[in-house]
């Protein structure tokens, strides 16, 4: 936190981007942060059970009620119904009443412990993703404290004032409550990135900072503040300059944005006539809606792994096929890229207790657990081949190293395909298959790979993982990770060319697609289609329409002969640095 006169700036983390000013409002939950610990006598340790599941119902039917209000097109319901099951949760409901009766204490203190136990768990896990999940779980206790303790429920649709809301964490449930009339946008003290709550602002398209810690011990009620999205920052009593510099950044902001936004559901097309598809990559169904808002040509990228996180059991067929049918119903007739599932690496799975390797990214990863795993990889590949008849489906098999991968991968489709038959279920086996290419083997044998899929996918975030030795999640080696590395660019441009001479198409769905200094590289390359985080597909568009395609080819020579990234930065800035946005020159800077 760093202070400057009167004004105090906040860091935390941008959930959701936008500039907002305006009043403070505080969300605060009174009783529920202070609770007593006291004894039950043996004789009424039913009844402080009962008391317990009465509160649980309570929260139960709130949470019912705000489903059935919530705005059809918000679609957080699922949201919401993880924190229904979670109220039943053996973990959370069945450990409370076991504590109540061995330990002989009240439910409010019992509730305490077990959510205290639980955050520890959850903080030993490995996957920042999991990890917030853990949010989850104390909106939900949070709710059942509430009920117990008979403290008033925060009530966020009846505020009456245009504010910026303040809170210590915001649930989903609350989160869904939000009138876009009234709440500019909100900050929280806890939360990350990845949190619910920051997939709902970035679907409200509201500002949102979160993982403050100290917002709430700092502003106070109709405290002026600003908040920014951008670059998650908050500011505290803003002195005149700041507020009037904020200003006309809030008005710079939302012209570029209604200025990118405004075609973006437009085709990319390049100004000598190439269409490139420009797709979104989703990690849960719910940013399907945002995807299509920023005008996304398909899915280009379904992360599934997702659906597998924060239980101890795997999905089951049924539940996948109901989450798969849902994208693919939405996004119909737009392609839907359904990635098997990708685990271990930096993404260990939580149901698996005892596992440990010495190396995880280059250990039992992606396919090749899946490959280990028949089981749960049939029960994928059917519910994607059941979901495949409700739209435009393709499957990609993730970290292809060998030959032998791929072909296991198609034989297990195949197989998926006549048990299928056999039970009479409705499936398409007529869909495309794609390789990811993200391992170094697999563009040595393109050629080969080529025979056996219908399409590649650039995974540029292992691709240059794995080539350039650089651990992705490590940031002392961040710096070293170069998408512009001519390693990198010569890789690239040989698999592209594979694919055209094997006639298969060629994507990219790693992070360098999504950058639009990236992008005349890539044109010249010849990628058929990018694949990326939603937001950015706007801006990507509109670098596409701006490029002669004809001259990224030329241009592409020239990048050929660099022999480091510093230098083909330098000759992109030179040669586009016009058409390219701010965002260039700051990622200039960081070089
Ligand atoms: C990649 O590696 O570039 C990719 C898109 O996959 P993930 O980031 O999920 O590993
Ligand atoms: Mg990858």
């Amino acid at each position: 936190m760093k202070s400057i006169a009167e004004e105090i700036i906040i860091k935390g983390i941008s959930a959701s981007p936008g500039i907002c000013i305006g009043k403070a409002y505080r969300v605060d939950r009174e009783g529920v942060e202070i609770v007593e610990k006291y004894k039950i006598q043996a004789k009424d340790l039913s009844n402080e059970v009962k008391r317990f599941k009465a509160a649980v119902k309570k929260s139960r039917d709130e949470l019912l009620g705000i489903l059935e209000k919530s705005p059809e097109e918000l679609q957080h319901a699922h949201i919401l119904e993880t924190h229904l099951a979670l109220l039943k949760d053996k973990m959370l409901y069945g450990r409370c009443i076991e504590t109540i009766k061995q330990e002989n204490i009240n439910a409010e203190w019992a509730l305490k412990t077990v959510i205290s136990n639980l955050r520890e768990v959850f903080q030993t896990m490995i996957d920042p993703y999991l990890k917030e999940r853990s949010a989850d779980v104390v909106q939900v206790a949070d709710n059942i404290m509430r009920n117990l303790t008979g403290a008033k429920q925060v009530n966020i649709a009846a505020i009456k004032k245009r504010v910026i809301l303040v809170a210590q964490d915001l649930s989903p449930a609350e989160t869904c409550q939000i009138n876009l009339e009234r709440v500019k946008g909100f900050i929280t003290d806890r939360g990350g990135k990845a949190s619910h709550t920051g997939i709902i602002a970035r679907s409200l398209e509201i500002p949102a900072v979160v993982g403050l810690k100290e917002a709430t011990s700092t502003i106070r009620n109709d405290d002026l503040i600003i908040v920014d999205g951008n670059s998650g920052i908050v500011i505290l009593r803003p002195t005149e300059n700041t507020l009037l510099q904020y200003e006309e950044r809030k008005i710079d902001y939302e012209e570029y944005k209604a200025v990118i936004t405004r075609d973006s559901k437009a085709p990319a097309e390049s100004l000598d006539g190439v269409r490139l598809s420009v797709m979104g990559n989703i990690e849960l169904p719910e940013e399907v809606f945002a995807l299509l808002n920023y005008g996304g040509d398909g899915i280009g990228l379904y992360r599934t792994e997702f659906q597998y996180f924060n239980r101890t059991d795997f999905p089951g067929e049924d539940e996948l096929f109901d989450k798969y049918k849902d994208v693919v119903e939405v996004m119909h007739p737009k392609p839907v890229t359904i990635r098997t599932l990708d685990i271990n690496g930096d993404k260990a799975l939580t149901n698996q207790f005892n596992y440990e390797e010495t190396n995880p990214a280059l250990g039992l990863r992606a396919i090749r657990y899946c490959l280990k795993k028949p089981q749960v990889f049939k029960d994928q590949l059917r519910a994607i081949l059941r979901a495949a008849t409700f739209g435009n489906v393709r499957i990609l098999f993730p970290m292809i190293s060998t030959y032998f991968e791929i072909r296991e991968a198609t034989r297990m489709l195949d197989q998926a395909a006549e048990s299928l038959e056999k039970n009479g279920l409705p499936y398409n086996r007529d869909i495309e298959i794609g390789a990811m290419i993200e391992v170094p083997s697999a563009v040595i044998m393109a050629d080969v790979l080529a025979e056996n899929v219908d399409f590649f996918s650039i995974g540029t975030n292992d691709l240059i993982q794995y080539s350039l030795a650089i651990d992705r999640g490590n940031e002392q080696v961040a710096h070293l990770f170069q998408p512009l590395d001519p390693a990198i660019i010569r890789m690239l441009k040989h698999v592209a060319d594979v694919a055209r001479e094997k006639e298969i198409k060629i994507f990219m769905c790693g992070e360098m697609a999504g950058t639009p200094h990236h992008v005349p590289l890539l044109l010249g390359i010849g990628m058929d289609e990018l694949s990326m985080n939603p937001q950015s597909i706007p801006d990507i568009k509109r670098v596409i329409r701006s490029l002669n395609v004809a001259d990224t080819r030329s241009f592409l020579k020239e990048v050929l002969t660099q022999t480091t990234a510093k230098s083909t930065f330098e000759l992109i800035k030179a040669t586009y640095g016009s058409i390219l946005s701010e965002q260039m020159y700051s990622e200039g800077r960081k070089k």
